[in-house]
């Protein structure tokens, strides 16, 4: 599977971070980082969670 993030709709509150730490990391200026593009499978489950957490979403897996 493949982690997809709109950078445009990103409003850096990190709620992904805390949902799944293991691929997504705040960069010091504030800007999201995907640590990992093709999790294994895992990580599905918290990478779940941060997709349905993201109020602006902004983030989706390809599989
Ligand atoms: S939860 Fe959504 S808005 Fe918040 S940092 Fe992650 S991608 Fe950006």
């Amino acid at each position: 599977m493949k982690v997809k993030i709109d950078l445009d709709l990103c409003e850096s509150n990190q709620l992904c971070v805390s949902a799944c730490p293991d691929v997504f990391k705040m960069s010091d200026d504030d800007e999201l980082i995907i640590l990992i593009e093709e999790p294994e499978e895992s990580l599905r489950y918290d990478l779940e969670a941060a997709v349905n957490v993201c109020p602006r979403l902004a983030l989706s897996i390809e599989d």
